[in-house]
């Protein structure tokens, strides 16, 4: 069962073509890493996936249906980004809920799934704060917590950890992890960094202008990469 299959998807900005000619799939419950240096296009390519960005061609499928034109809220993906800008004037529930507030879920229903939510990320205690008063590991649970609340199939990551301290990273790397197996969800993850993507992946894409160069097992693309932009970026030494 598929979670997201991208067709030969492509995508230009007036004359330039940034993403060319795209086709992978990240199966149903897997966590996959799209990894490769800036401006290859690994933004573009998630928020395409996510239906922020129309695609220039190809086809997109999350859960075996054709959303290539369905618009974003309807695609059943949340995604979390970089810079998690959160409301400083709401509390952490009220941050975490505020989708749900949109969509005109009833009261009870939001509270519930802010608390759940809350639970698994160990927000529980902190929910009456207000995101001045929580660090900048917490603050990005929170921004992760909105994602949880609307229960999507698809979890969309954008580099969501390069804000944070290296020591930090290390412990969300260990949370998202956990989150994964808890949560059991299909997710994909963009980063540049090598080491996110070997620890995170359980599979690896590798991007480089526009085109997957390799994709795979992080061990397999370690001990077995195609070419020597997929040796020196994933690092192995031979
Ligand atoms: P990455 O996330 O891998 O760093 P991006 O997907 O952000 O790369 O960008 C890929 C390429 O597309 C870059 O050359 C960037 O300048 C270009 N690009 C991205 N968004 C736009 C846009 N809205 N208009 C024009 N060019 C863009
Ligand atoms: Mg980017």
């Amino acid at each position: 069962m598929s979670g997201v299959k991208l067709t030969n998807v492509q995508k230009s900005f007036g004359a330039v073509d940034v993403i060319k000619g795209v086709s992978l799939e990240v199966p149903k419950g897997e966590f996959g890493v799209f990894v490769g240096p800036s401006g290859c296009g690994k933004s573009t390519l998630l928020r395409m996936i996510a239906g922020l960005e129309d695609t220039s061609g190809g086809k997109i499928e999350i859960g075996g249906r054709d959303v290539t034109n369905v618009e974003p809220a309807k695609r059943g993906v949340a995604m979390v980004f970089q810079s998690y800008a959160l409301y400083p004037h709401l509390s952490v529930a009220e941050n975490m809920g505020f989708s749900l507030r949109l969509a005109r879920a009833p009261r009870a229903e939001r509270e519930e799934k802010v608390r759940e939510a809350a639970r698994i990320l160990q927000l529980s205690d902190h929910l009456d704060k207000k995101p001045s008063a929580l660090s900048g590991g917490q603050r990005q649970r929170v921004a992760i917590g909105r994602a949880i609340v609307r229960e999507p199939d698809v979890f969309l990551f954008d580099e969501p950890l390069s804000n944070l301290d290296a020591e930090l990273r290390v412990q969300m790397r260990l949370e998202l992890t956990r989150l994964h197996r808890q949560i059991g969800a299909t997710m994909i993850y963009v980063t540049h960094d090598q080491i996110e993507a070997m620890t995170l992946a359980d599979d690896i894409f590798v991007l480089k202008g526009g085109h997957v160069m390799q994709s795979g097992r992080p061990l397999t693309l370690y001990d077995d990469p195609d070419n020597r932009f997929v040796a020196g970026f994933i690092g192995s030494p031979s």
